[in-house]
């Protein structure tokens, strides 16, 4: 078979995609603890209100022949975009209506075609990136271009907070915006890490976006309003005519209804309905037609608050809690874990490489995730990107537990055999 370079990208050589096999064999083999993937957990409230809202649709003939039977139009389901615009100015007063919002087959797919409308060759044979101004950022935006090299990314600043914690803080001394940036992009919460980007980042970050007219998309995966993972000081979620708020019902525990959100400006949701249609016809509409009622309601917002994010800040603290006990006699700190659901461990001047490191982690059961794939766009050499795992501690508490003592156990034996 002969491929094209789009093929071979997607062929299996490729970084990321022997990760996701690995993540997923360890998934189903029963015997690793899974501490690598980003599955959600699985919470018991959100289940029942959504077996509940599934038995009506489908006691309801006109409502089930909509579920399975009738294509949405590409910008997604109406009524929930609608209910969703009236949500968002209730809570937020944002200035939207339904036209400011498009629905994708999950998030993921929204972040393929925005980056790939908004980055790689332009029509008068430049070429332009998406600039992360935050790396370590998210691991699944690195393959998405159609086009390589997409992303230029910066160091951050590193603050040192206590004996035992960090937190990124976006370098603007090194941020220059070129006419080769076609959007800004951030993770709020930010996978791998947890941290949330201040009012006053995100407001800099949104200044230098109007002043070179250009998008600055925001990812709230993890975020405001749903499904709310945020265990740090309120934060204001804004949305004007420059900004790209995108959300998702998955970690509001809807991952398999794949359904990504996206709020822009009318022009460029038009923009997007239109690729969304050449390339899926239809967005998926069976996680808008669950969460339309909750949405009208702002339900979602109360179960966001009172049921998903306790849910994890209690994982979080426990997680946390068991790696203060456990890690001892040796050199670590961990991002200050202000959102989502992972802990990014920091292990200065680890002797052997977080590659390696994971690689023997693997061996003794526990499947966690290399720092350095979380560094795409940066220029080679930074070592920090080297001695870092993220950690997911979305499932059961007791495997969590015992992962953190066999992730203790490893590096302190490393920390030994390299000792003179
Ligand atoms: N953005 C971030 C930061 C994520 O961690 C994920 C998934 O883990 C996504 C986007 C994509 O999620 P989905 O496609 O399920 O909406």
């Amino acid at each position: 078979m002969k491929l094209s370079a789009f093929g071979e990208k997607f062929s299996a050589g490729a970084g990321i995609l022997s990760l996701m096999e690995d993540l997923g064999r360890a998934m189903t083999d029963g015997e690793t603890i899974m501490m690598g993937g980003g599955n959600p957990g699985h919470i018991p409230e959100i289940q029942e209100a959504m077996r509940r809202r599934l038995l009506d649709l489908a006691a309801d003939g006109q409502a089930l022949r909509k579920l399975i039977g009738i294509y949405d139009p590409p910008q997604g389901d109406h009524d929930f975009c609608q209910a969703l615009a009236d949500l968002l100015h209730r809570l937020y007063g944002w200035e939207i209506s339904g036209e400011n919002i498009c629905l994708t087959s999950g998030s993921q797919s929204a972040f393929f075609l925005l980056f790939n409308l908004l980055a790689g060759k332009t029509p008068t044979g430049g070429v332009q990136k998406i600039l992360l101004p935050l790396a370590p950022e998210y691991i699944g935006y690195a393959d998405l271009g159609v086009e390589s090299d997409l992303f230029v990314s910066v160091r951050p600043n590193i603050e040192e907070i206590g004996e035992r914690f960090f937190k990124y803080r976006v370098n603007f001394d090194e941020i220059s915006i070129g006419p080769d940036i076609g959007a800004i992009c951030v993770s709020r919460p930010t996978n791998p890490t947890g941290n949330v980007l201040t009012d006053a980042e995100i407001g800099e970050l949104f200044r230098l976006a109007r002043e070179h007219d250009i998008p600055l998309i925001i990812d709230s995966a993890y975020g405001l309003p749903f499904p709310g993972m945020i265990y740090t000081d309120a934060v204001t979620p804004i949305w004007e005519r420059h900004l790209v708020v995108c959300m998702s019902l998955s970690k509001f525990g809807l991952p398999a209804a794949r359904t990504g959100i996206v709020v822009a400006d009318a022009p460029l949701i038009r923009l997007l309905s239109g690729a969304n249609a050449v390339i899926n016809l239809a967005s998926c509409g069976f996680g808008a037609m669950l969460a339309t009622e909750i949405v009208a309601t702002g339900e979602i917002i109360r179960l966001s608050n009172e049921v998903v994010k306790p849910f994890y800040q209690r994982k979080m603290e426990q997680a946390l809690a068991a790696i203060e006990e456990q890690f001892t006699d040796f050199p670590y700190r961990v991002h200050v874990p202000e959102g989502a659901m992972f802990l990014w461990l920091w292990f200065p001047d680890l002797p052997i490489s977080s590659r390696t490191l994971y690689q023997h982690l693997k061996q003794r059961g526990v499947v966690v995730v290399s720092g350095d794939y979380f560094f795409p766009g940066l220029a080679p050499g930074w070592r920090h990107a080297d001695e870092c795992l993220r950690i997911t501690y979305a499932q059961d508490e007791q495997d969590v537990r015992q992962g953190i003592g066999l992730i203790a156990d490893e590096v302190r034996a490393v920390w030994k055999a390299a000792a003179p």
